[in-house]
């Protein structure tokens, strides 16, 4: 198999917009797979990248929540087959102490493999003419007509799902559900505060639901994001975050904001945890060491909910099918070529998860 020629909206250089243009795929490799992309979220972390301030190898092809349908395997990959439809998710190396204990978001190898776009010798990539271009984020590099995806982040789903709809599952949905039913398995009548009403923060609140949580309590800026929370299942909200009463067994940080974190502890019940599920900039939270330890609290950094994507998105999806995780209502779509206005739209906070068909 040759190269194929796709469109893919190339990031040139740091903070410059996105513009589709013509590219080469190399065929998939030992281990990798061929997805023709119908559909890839925007994620929060696609603008840290595509403004620079993770290390991404530019000019890049950014986007990592891609869905789409297998268009041909390499060698050494049997779980999925060319016309299995698929949910693209993170990358990670499969053979770290991590990734055999099922938690891959803690693999070792976990930055390279996911923000710097590095290939292992042998692995394909985006060429633009003989020039390469920066691929392979997140293992896929979604923001094109075709991806290249590895056999551990992929994950099979069934012909009659929406692709559209589910592509967010494979980071943001997973962030924020993941947190709560998996990692911190939050039981029947505990309270949870969630800090930011974004697609993590309302997919934690979706969750909250499903775990029957007793008191769920959501924080933000924007009255139309507090409104959702309320039809999703939020009770209490909050615009300020002194205006949250009470203490909780959990505290969901979902902003990034190291201001928040202090008062964060505050909010903590005895034995409580708060759980740090942001992108967080260089820098230190100044935290109350004595009101942590007195209380017995804890505070827990956890990448991508903690789980095992190919284990937990077809839980996902079983809860979307019975209604519990109405995705629909957080998700507006964007044709590809109006990815520029559907960026817009997610860092000004109108739109909470804009997901590009990709034609
Ligand atoms: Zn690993
Ligand atoms: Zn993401």
């Amino acid at each position: 198999m040759a190269r194929i020629a796709i469109d893919a909206a190339v990031v040139e250089r740091p903070g410059a917009p996105f513009r589709i243009e013509r590219l080469e795929i190399d065929p998939p490799r030992p281990g990798q797979v061929l997805v023709r992309v119908r559909a890839c979220g925007i994620c929060h972390t696609d603008m840290i990248m595509r403004d620079g301030d993770l290390p991404v190898p530019f000019p890049a092809v950014l986007g990592h929540e891609g869905a789409g349908v297998i268009a041909a395997v390499g060698q050494d990959v049997d779980h999925v087959m060319p016309g299995d439809s698929v949910l693209l998710s993170f990358h990670s190396c499969g053979a770290c102490p991590a990734c055999h204990a099922h938690q891959p978001g803690y693999c070792v190898d976990f930055v390279p493999r996911n923000f710097l776009g590095v290939l292992q010798p042998g692995e394909g990539g985006l060429w633009r003419g003989d020039q390469p271009v920066g691929s392979n984020i997140f293992g896929q590099s979604a923001f094109a007509t075709y991806a290249l995806a590895h056999r551990d982040n992929v994950v099979k789903v069934d012909a009659d799902l929406p692709l559209a709809l589910l592509a967010p599952l494979g980071c943001g949905i997973q962030t924020g559900a993941g947190t709560v039913l998996e990692t911190l398995k939050v039981a029947p009548g505990e309270s949870v505060a969630i800090l930011g009403a974004g697609a993590v923060g309302l997919s934690a609140v979706m969750a909250a639901v499903i775990a029957e949580a007793g008191r769920i309590a959501i924080l933000d800026r924007h009255a139309h994001r507090l409104d959702l929370a309320r039809q999703l299942g939020a009770i209490e909200t909050a615009s300020e975050i002194a205006d949250l009463v009470g203490l909780f067994d959990y505290v969901l940080d979902t902003t990034g904001v190291l201001a928040l974190l202090e008062p964060a502890v505050a909010l903590l019940t005895q034995r409580g945890t708060l759980a740090l599920i942001a992108a967080y900039p260089p820098g230190t939270a100044g935290l109350d060491a004595s009101a942590i330890m007195s209380m017995g609290r804890r505070i827990v950094g956890i990448v991508e909910g903690g789980v095992n994507p190919r284990q937990f998105i077809p839980r996902l999806i079983t809860y979307y099918r019975d209604g519990r995780l109405p995705i629909e209502k957080i998700i507006k779509a964007y044709d590809f070529v109006d990815i520029e206005q559907a960026f817009a739209a997610s860092q000004n906070g109108s739109v909470i998860k804009a997901v590009i068909a990709i034609y």
